[in-house]
Protein backbone atom coordinates (compact mmCIF):
# COMPACT_ATOMS: atom_id res chain seq x y z
CA UNK A 1 0.00 0.00 0.00
CA UNK A 2 1.41 3.54 -0.77
CA UNK A 3 1.30 5.71 2.55
CA UNK A 4 -1.71 7.95 1.75
CA UNK A 5 -1.49 11.95 0.28
CA UNK A 6 -4.02 14.96 0.46
CA UNK A 7 -6.81 13.04 -2.33
CA UNK A 8 -7.53 16.57 -3.38
CA UNK A 9 -3.77 16.87 -5.06
CA UNK A 10 -4.76 14.68 -7.93
CA UNK A 11 -7.03 17.03 -9.08
CA UNK A 12 -4.68 20.01 -8.95
CA UNK A 13 -3.00 20.79 -12.15
CA UNK A 14 1.29 21.12 -11.78
CA UNK A 15 2.89 23.82 -13.17
CA UNK A 16 3.10 23.98 -17.12
CA UNK A 17 6.20 25.50 -18.45
CA UNK A 18 7.31 27.62 -21.15
CA UNK A 19 8.51 24.47 -23.43
CA UNK A 20 12.06 24.89 -24.70
CA UNK A 21 14.18 23.20 -27.17
CA UNK A 22 18.03 23.99 -27.64
CA UNK A 23 17.22 24.30 -31.53
CA UNK A 24 14.59 26.64 -31.21
CA UNK A 25 14.18 29.98 -31.12
CA UNK A 26 12.05 30.57 -27.67
CA UNK A 27 9.55 33.48 -27.13
CA UNK A 28 7.39 31.48 -24.01
CA UNK A 29 8.74 32.27 -21.19
CA UNK A 30 9.00 36.08 -20.86
CA UNK A 31 12.94 35.83 -20.11
CA UNK A 32 15.06 38.31 -21.20
CA UNK A 33 16.86 37.65 -24.04
CA UNK A 34 20.26 39.51 -22.73
CA UNK A 35 22.59 37.64 -20.49
CA UNK A 36 24.15 38.77 -17.48
CA UNK A 37 25.84 42.11 -17.21
CA UNK A 38 29.74 41.21 -16.32
CA UNK A 39 29.16 43.08 -12.76
CA UNK A 40 26.39 39.97 -11.41
CA UNK A 41 28.65 37.69 -12.94
CA UNK A 42 31.30 38.38 -11.11
CA UNK A 43 28.91 38.81 -7.52
CA UNK A 44 27.92 35.24 -8.29
CA UNK A 45 31.77 33.96 -8.92
CA UNK A 46 32.50 35.56 -6.29
CA UNK A 47 29.67 33.81 -4.14
CA UNK A 48 30.57 30.48 -5.43
CA UNK A 49 33.66 30.23 -3.07
CA UNK A 50 30.89 30.23 -0.25
CA UNK A 51 28.87 27.74 -1.20
CA UNK A 52 29.61 25.59 2.00
CA UNK A 53 27.85 28.05 3.80
CA UNK A 54 24.67 28.66 4.18
CA UNK A 55 22.93 31.62 2.65
CA UNK A 56 21.83 34.64 5.34
CA UNK A 57 18.29 33.55 6.20
CA UNK A 58 16.95 36.94 7.10
CA UNK A 59 18.45 38.00 3.58
CA UNK A 60 19.82 41.02 5.29
CA UNK A 61 21.93 43.08 2.74
CA UNK A 62 19.27 42.14 -0.07
CA UNK A 63 16.14 43.73 1.61
CA UNK A 64 18.40 46.73 2.71
CA UNK A 65 18.94 47.31 -0.94
CA UNK A 66 15.09 46.60 -2.31
CA UNK A 67 14.14 49.14 0.91
CA UNK A 68 16.63 51.52 -0.70
CA UNK A 69 15.75 51.04 -3.89
CA UNK A 70 11.70 51.40 -3.52
CA UNK A 71 12.01 54.02 -0.93
CA UNK A 72 10.34 51.71 2.26
CA UNK A 73 12.11 50.50 5.16
CA UNK A 74 13.69 47.14 5.04
CA UNK A 75 11.11 45.76 8.08
CA UNK A 76 8.24 46.43 4.80
CA UNK A 77 10.70 43.94 2.28
CA UNK A 78 10.27 40.06 2.25
CA UNK A 79 11.74 38.50 -0.35
CA UNK A 80 11.02 34.66 -2.16
CA UNK A 81 12.15 31.97 -3.98
CA UNK A 82 11.14 33.81 -7.28
CA UNK A 83 8.07 35.93 -6.67
CA UNK A 84 6.04 32.67 -7.55
CA UNK A 85 7.23 31.51 -3.87
CA UNK A 86 5.76 34.15 -2.67
CA UNK A 87 2.28 34.22 -4.08
CA UNK A 88 1.91 30.61 -2.65
CA UNK A 89 3.03 32.41 0.98
CA UNK A 90 0.13 34.72 0.50
CA UNK A 91 -2.06 32.41 0.42
CA UNK A 92 -0.86 30.67 3.55
CA UNK A 93 -0.72 33.60 5.66
CA UNK A 94 -4.09 34.53 4.96
CA UNK A 95 -6.03 31.12 4.15
CA UNK A 96 -6.68 28.81 6.68
CA UNK A 97 -10.61 26.95 6.00
CA UNK A 98 -10.97 25.71 2.65
CA UNK A 99 -14.15 27.98 2.70
CA UNK A 100 -11.83 30.90 1.77
CA UNK A 101 -11.50 32.63 -0.81
CA UNK A 102 -8.84 33.83 -3.22
CA UNK A 103 -10.05 36.06 -5.88
CA UNK A 104 -8.22 36.98 -9.18
CA UNK A 105 -8.96 37.58 -12.72
CA UNK A 106 -9.02 35.13 -15.36
CA UNK A 107 -6.96 34.25 -17.73
CA UNK A 108 -4.12 35.68 -15.76
CA UNK A 109 -0.75 34.13 -14.08
CA UNK A 110 -1.82 30.11 -13.94
CA UNK A 111 0.43 30.23 -10.69
CA UNK A 112 -2.85 31.65 -8.77
CA UNK A 113 -5.33 28.57 -9.50
CA UNK A 114 -2.08 26.22 -8.18
CA UNK A 115 -1.03 28.21 -4.93
CA UNK A 116 -4.87 28.79 -4.12
CA UNK A 117 -5.72 24.92 -4.37
CA UNK A 118 -2.60 23.87 -3.01
CA UNK A 119 -2.95 26.53 -0.18
CA UNK A 120 -6.25 24.28 0.22
CA UNK A 121 -8.22 27.43 -0.62
CA UNK A 122 -11.35 28.06 -3.01
CA UNK A 123 -10.33 29.82 -6.17
CA UNK A 124 -12.88 32.68 -7.44
CA UNK A 125 -12.03 33.47 -11.32
CA UNK A 126 -13.15 36.83 -12.57
CA UNK A 127 -13.32 36.45 -16.67
CA UNK A 128 -11.54 39.46 -18.05
CA UNK A 129 -13.29 42.11 -20.17
CA UNK A 130 -13.47 41.87 -23.86
CA UNK A 131 -10.17 43.54 -24.36
CA UNK A 132 -8.71 41.24 -22.19
CA UNK A 133 -8.09 43.39 -18.98
CA UNK A 134 -9.10 42.80 -15.52
CA UNK A 135 -13.04 43.71 -14.80
CA UNK A 136 -12.19 45.46 -11.47
CA UNK A 137 -15.92 46.12 -11.04
CA UNK A 138 -16.93 42.22 -10.79
CA UNK A 139 -13.69 41.36 -8.94
CA UNK A 140 -15.26 43.75 -6.38
CA UNK A 141 -19.02 42.36 -6.95
CA UNK A 142 -17.31 39.25 -6.71
CA UNK A 143 -15.97 39.71 -2.68
CA UNK A 144 -17.63 37.32 -0.31
CA UNK A 145 -17.34 36.95 3.76
CA UNK A 146 -15.36 34.34 2.44
CA UNK A 147 -12.75 36.67 0.75
CA UNK A 148 -9.03 36.99 2.45
CA UNK A 149 -7.04 37.67 -0.64
CA UNK A 150 -7.14 39.19 -4.00
CA UNK A 151 -4.42 38.80 -6.83
CA UNK A 152 -4.36 42.15 -9.46
CA UNK A 153 -1.67 41.17 -11.53
CA UNK A 154 -0.63 44.52 -13.76
CA UNK A 155 -0.04 44.14 -16.55
CA UNK A 156 -1.88 40.55 -16.67
CA UNK A 157 0.28 37.82 -17.64
CA UNK A 158 -0.73 36.53 -20.55
CA UNK A 159 -2.50 39.73 -21.81
CA UNK A 160 -0.65 42.58 -21.56
CA UNK A 161 -3.15 44.52 -20.39
CA UNK A 162 -2.53 47.18 -18.05
CA UNK A 163 -5.33 48.87 -15.26
CA UNK A 164 -4.71 52.79 -15.02
CA UNK A 165 -4.62 54.46 -12.05
CA UNK A 166 -8.21 55.95 -11.85
CA UNK A 167 -9.28 52.39 -11.81
CA UNK A 168 -7.29 50.55 -9.99
CA UNK A 169 -7.09 53.12 -6.99
CA UNK A 170 -11.15 53.23 -7.17
CA UNK A 171 -10.80 49.35 -7.09
CA UNK A 172 -8.65 49.43 -3.93
CA UNK A 173 -10.98 52.16 -2.27
CA UNK A 174 -13.74 49.79 -2.65
CA UNK A 175 -12.41 46.72 -1.37
CA UNK A 176 -12.95 45.99 2.68
CA UNK A 177 -9.63 46.72 4.76
CA UNK A 178 -9.26 43.24 6.04
CA UNK A 179 -8.77 41.79 2.67
CA UNK A 180 -5.54 41.80 1.22
CA UNK A 181 -5.05 42.97 -2.13
CA UNK A 182 -1.78 41.67 -4.08
CA UNK A 183 -0.47 44.13 -6.45
CA UNK A 184 1.35 41.96 -8.90
CA UNK A 185 3.97 44.06 -10.72
CA UNK A 186 6.04 41.28 -12.43
CA UNK A 187 5.96 43.05 -15.46
CA UNK A 188 6.40 46.55 -13.67
CA UNK A 189 9.73 48.18 -16.04
CA UNK A 190 8.04 47.55 -19.04
CA UNK A 191 4.90 49.66 -18.84
CA UNK A 192 4.61 53.43 -20.50
CA UNK A 193 1.07 54.48 -20.42
CA UNK A 194 0.39 57.40 -18.87
CA UNK A 195 -1.96 56.51 -15.89
CA UNK A 196 0.64 53.90 -15.14
CA UNK A 197 0.74 53.27 -11.23
CA UNK A 198 3.44 52.13 -8.56
CA UNK A 199 2.04 49.42 -6.40
CA UNK A 200 4.74 50.83 -3.68
CA UNK A 201 3.18 54.78 -3.37
CA UNK A 202 -0.38 53.17 -3.75
CA UNK A 203 0.23 50.89 -1.08
CA UNK A 204 1.44 53.73 1.32
CA UNK A 205 -1.40 54.30 3.67
CA UNK A 206 -3.21 51.25 2.65
CA UNK A 207 -2.09 48.35 5.04
CA UNK A 208 -4.11 45.86 2.89
CA UNK A 209 -1.70 46.33 -0.36
CA UNK A 210 1.34 44.26 -0.95
CA UNK A 211 3.12 44.82 -4.65
CA UNK A 212 4.87 42.01 -5.29
CA UNK A 213 8.28 42.07 -8.23
CA UNK A 214 10.74 40.21 -9.34
CA UNK A 215 14.62 40.05 -10.64
CA UNK A 216 13.10 37.14 -13.30
CA UNK A 217 11.98 39.44 -16.22
CA UNK A 218 13.64 42.68 -16.97
CA UNK A 219 16.37 42.36 -14.30
CA UNK A 220 16.99 39.25 -16.00
CA UNK A 221 17.68 36.47 -13.51
CA UNK A 222 15.30 33.89 -13.79
CA UNK A 223 17.53 30.99 -13.26
CA UNK A 224 18.59 32.59 -10.22
CA UNK A 225 14.74 32.54 -8.54
CA UNK A 226 14.34 35.95 -6.58
CA UNK A 227 11.17 37.99 -6.18
CA UNK A 228 10.37 40.39 -3.52
CA UNK A 229 7.51 41.80 -1.46
CA UNK A 230 6.67 45.23 -0.55
CA UNK A 231 3.65 45.70 2.32
CA UNK A 232 2.74 46.33 5.79
CA UNK A 233 5.79 45.23 8.76
CA UNK A 234 2.80 42.62 9.85
CA UNK A 235 2.14 41.29 6.73
CA UNK A 236 6.13 40.73 6.31
CA UNK A 237 6.67 39.16 9.26
CA UNK A 238 4.17 37.04 8.83
CA UNK A 239 5.59 36.15 5.21
CA UNK A 240 8.85 35.33 7.21
CA UNK A 241 7.07 32.79 9.38
CA UNK A 242 6.05 30.34 6.25
CA UNK A 243 9.13 31.04 4.21
CA UNK A 244 10.97 28.12 3.83
CA UNK A 245 13.98 28.51 5.36
CA UNK A 246 17.20 28.81 2.80
CA UNK A 247 14.96 29.42 -0.13
CA UNK A 248 17.11 32.16 -1.34
CA UNK A 249 20.12 30.89 -2.52
CA UNK A 250 23.33 32.52 -1.73
CA UNK A 251 24.17 33.51 -5.90
CA UNK A 252 20.29 35.07 -5.83
CA UNK A 253 20.85 37.34 -3.29
CA UNK A 254 24.08 38.55 -4.53
CA UNK A 255 23.12 38.87 -8.09
CA UNK A 256 19.90 40.60 -6.91
CA UNK A 257 22.27 43.20 -5.21
CA UNK A 258 24.84 43.43 -7.81
CA UNK A 259 21.92 44.10 -10.46
CA UNK A 260 20.11 47.11 -7.88
CA UNK A 261 23.82 48.72 -8.26
CA UNK A 262 23.64 48.50 -12.39
CA UNK A 263 19.48 49.23 -12.30
CA UNK A 264 20.05 52.07 -14.96
CA UNK A 265 21.79 50.03 -17.78
CA UNK A 266 19.49 46.76 -16.96
CA UNK A 267 16.33 49.21 -16.90
CA UNK A 268 18.08 50.79 -20.44
CA UNK A 269 17.67 47.24 -22.27
CA UNK A 270 13.14 47.79 -21.31
CA UNK A 271 13.08 50.25 -23.73
CA UNK A 272 14.87 47.97 -26.10
CA UNK A 273 12.13 45.63 -25.55
CA UNK A 274 8.74 48.05 -25.38
CA UNK A 275 10.40 48.77 -29.02
CA UNK A 276 10.38 45.24 -30.27
CA UNK A 277 7.03 44.77 -28.26
CA UNK A 278 5.17 47.55 -30.07
CA UNK A 279 6.61 46.61 -33.29
CA UNK A 280 5.72 43.00 -33.19
CA UNK A 281 1.67 43.98 -32.44
CA UNK A 282 1.62 46.65 -35.48
CA UNK A 283 2.89 43.73 -37.27
CA UNK A 284 0.52 41.44 -36.36
CA UNK A 285 -2.20 44.09 -36.35
CA UNK A 286 -1.11 45.01 -40.23
CA UNK A 287 -1.40 40.71 -40.33
CA UNK A 288 -5.08 40.78 -39.57
CA UNK A 289 -4.46 39.60 -36.12
CA UNK A 290 -6.40 40.90 -33.07
CA UNK A 291 -3.61 41.94 -30.11
CA UNK A 292 -4.28 43.07 -27.03
CA UNK A 293 -2.89 46.31 -26.06
CA UNK A 294 0.16 45.43 -23.99
CA UNK A 295 2.54 46.79 -21.28
CA UNK A 296 4.43 43.79 -20.76
CA UNK A 297 7.82 42.68 -22.63
CA UNK A 298 4.78 39.93 -24.82
CA UNK A 299 1.96 39.93 -27.07
CA UNK A 300 -1.46 38.42 -26.61
CA UNK A 301 -3.11 36.90 -29.42
CA UNK A 302 -6.27 35.91 -28.67
CA UNK A 303 -7.01 33.16 -31.40
CA UNK A 304 -9.20 30.62 -29.23
CA UNK A 305 -10.25 26.66 -30.22
CA UNK A 306 -7.11 27.71 -32.68
CA UNK A 307 -4.13 28.48 -30.08
CA UNK A 308 -2.89 24.79 -29.84
CA UNK A 309 -2.65 24.44 -33.07
CA UNK A 310 -0.82 27.99 -33.88
CA UNK A 311 1.42 27.11 -31.25
CA UNK A 312 2.47 23.69 -32.83
CA UNK A 313 2.78 25.15 -36.10
CA UNK A 314 5.14 28.24 -34.87
CA UNK A 315 7.12 25.88 -33.45
CA UNK A 316 7.56 23.50 -36.47
CA UNK A 317 8.84 27.13 -38.25
CA UNK A 318 11.26 27.60 -35.29
CA UNK A 319 9.93 29.48 -32.94
CA UNK A 320 8.15 28.28 -29.62
CA UNK A 321 5.62 30.50 -28.62
CA UNK A 322 2.95 29.94 -25.38
CA UNK A 323 -0.22 28.81 -26.08
CA UNK A 324 -3.19 29.34 -23.44
CA UNK A 325 -5.89 25.95 -23.93
CA UNK A 326 -8.59 27.88 -26.20
CA UNK A 327 -8.17 31.31 -24.77
CA UNK A 328 -4.93 32.46 -26.91
CA UNK A 329 -1.48 32.84 -27.48
CA UNK A 330 1.26 34.58 -25.78
CA UNK A 331 5.22 35.30 -27.26
CA UNK A 332 7.86 36.98 -25.57
CA UNK A 333 9.44 39.96 -27.40
CA UNK A 334 13.03 38.78 -28.00
CA UNK A 335 15.88 40.25 -29.97
CA UNK A 336 14.82 41.47 -33.26
CA UNK A 337 15.86 38.35 -35.04
CA UNK A 338 13.82 36.20 -33.34
CA UNK A 339 10.96 38.29 -33.78
CA UNK A 340 11.41 38.61 -36.80
CA UNK A 341 11.22 34.86 -37.22
CA UNK A 342 8.24 35.06 -35.71
CA UNK A 343 6.79 37.61 -37.66
CA UNK A 344 7.47 35.91 -40.67
CA UNK A 345 6.11 32.84 -39.78
CA UNK A 346 3.39 34.69 -38.53
CA UNK A 347 2.24 36.62 -41.60
CA UNK A 348 3.02 34.49 -44.32
CA UNK A 349 0.20 33.72 -46.71
CA UNK A 350 -0.52 30.09 -45.24
CA UNK A 351 -0.40 31.04 -41.54
CA UNK A 352 -3.22 34.00 -42.13
CA UNK A 353 -5.10 31.62 -44.28
CA UNK A 354 -5.27 28.79 -41.74
CA UNK A 355 -5.56 30.92 -38.58
CA UNK A 356 -7.53 33.83 -39.46
CA UNK A 357 -10.26 33.02 -41.68
C1 LIG B 1 6.98 35.73 -14.15
C2 LIG B 1 5.92 36.12 -13.18
C3 LIG B 1 6.11 36.09 -11.80
C4 LIG B 1 7.30 35.70 -11.09
O1 LIG B 1 8.20 34.94 -11.48
P1 LIG B 1 9.38 34.47 -10.54
O2 LIG B 1 10.34 34.00 -11.55
O3 LIG B 1 8.81 33.40 -9.67
O4 LIG B 1 9.83 35.64 -9.75
C5 LIG B 1 5.11 36.52 -10.97
N1 LIG B 1 3.95 36.92 -11.46
C6 LIG B 1 3.72 36.95 -12.76
C7 LIG B 1 2.43 37.45 -13.24
C8 LIG B 1 4.69 36.54 -13.66
O5 LIG B 1 4.43 36.55 -14.97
Amino acid sequence: MTARIRPDLSAIPAYVAGRSQPDLVKLASNETTFGPLPSVVKAIAEQTELINRYPDNANTELRAAIAAYVGVTPDRVAVGCGSVALCQELVLITCDNPADEVVFAWRSFEAYPIVTRVGNATAVQVPLTADHTHDLTAMAAAITEHTKLIFVCNPNNPTGTLVGEAELTAFLDAVPEHILIVLDEAYFEYVRREDRTNGVELGRGRPNVVVLRTFSKAYGLAGLRVGYAVGEPEIITALLKVHVPFSVNRLAQAAAVASLEVESELLERTDHVVAERDRMAAALRAAGYEVSASEANFVWLPLGAASAAFGEASAAAGVLVRPYGTDGVRVTAGTAAENDLFLAFASAPETVATFLS
